[in-house]
């Protein structure tokens, strides 16, 4: 940070400095060289002073002419809606001090995300796989579903198939650069148990030889045509 006692300048109370005599407080010296070409001028950075057209007096004490000191800031930093993993905020002039009052460098900030227990995220779109029972998939009916802010009710259509993919717009990421809402996408699986009691297992068994229970040829056509999209 800069030096509070000199205010960055390195001299004692921020004014014990003069103008440089070596370069007359232009920051350059000018050298003029005989060759066989004529005089030839170079300019170049005043050594006495490093360019910087004064030189320091007497140094202050507390930064040892410096005009830094090391410290620690704690800054409130604003988040923008919509970053991810990887991106990089520029805190301007909230880096490192410049020595003897120059420009201060700035601070970034490198974003790194939390993974989240139920969604994850794919660019602004938000993926949520919603795991059925072979009940509500076959008869329908309202789920809740958790969104990035708060959960929702979502209907469920009887018949609803493994595999389906649910849209409910706006409902994903805002766009960091404010162009638009993502989309949450609700995957539907389908959860066939795992273990069965007796009685259950008899009513399956009633319901197997059910017609509606086998997929006919054009419920066949329907979900290899959706399954071989997901391939495209
Ligand atoms: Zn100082
Ligand atoms: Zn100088």
């Amino acid at each position: 940070m800069a030096c509070s006692h000199c205010k960055g300048t390195g001299a004692d109370g921020g004014t014990a400095y003069e103008t440089c005599s070596t370069c007359k407080g232009s920051g350059v010296v000018t050298r003029v060289m005989n060759t066989i070409l004529g005089h030839m001028q170079t300019q170049s950075t005043c050594p006495a002073c490093n360019g910087e057209g004064r030189s320091v007096t007497r140094k202050c004490s507390h930064c040892s002419g410096e005009g830094i000191v090391r410290e620690e800031e704690v800054i409130a930093i604003n988040i923008p809606a919509g970053v991810a993993e990887g991106m990089q905020l520029s805190m301007s002039g909230k880096g490192n001090a410049a020595r003897h009052g120059g420009i201060n460098g700035d601070l970034l900030v490198l974003v790194e995300e939390e993974q989240h227990p139920e969604l994850f995220r794919d660019d602004n779109d938000v993926v949520y796989n919603l795991l059925l029972s072979v009940s509500t998939a076959a008869l329908g009916g309202n789920v809740i579903v958790p969104t990035i802010d708060g959960k929702v009710k979502v209907t469920i259509e009887p018949g609803t198939q493994p595999g389906k993919v649910l849209r409910l717009k706006n409902k994903g990421l805002p766009s960091v650069n404010r162009y638009g809402t993502g989309d949450l996408l609700i995957n539907i699986s389908v959860y066939i148990p795992e273990k069965l009691s007796d009685s259950e297992r008899s009513t399956l068994a009633k319901l197997e030889n059910s017609p509606n229970f086998q997929p006919g040829k054009s419920v066949k056509e329907k979900i290899f045509n959706h399954f071989r999209k997901m391939f495209d």
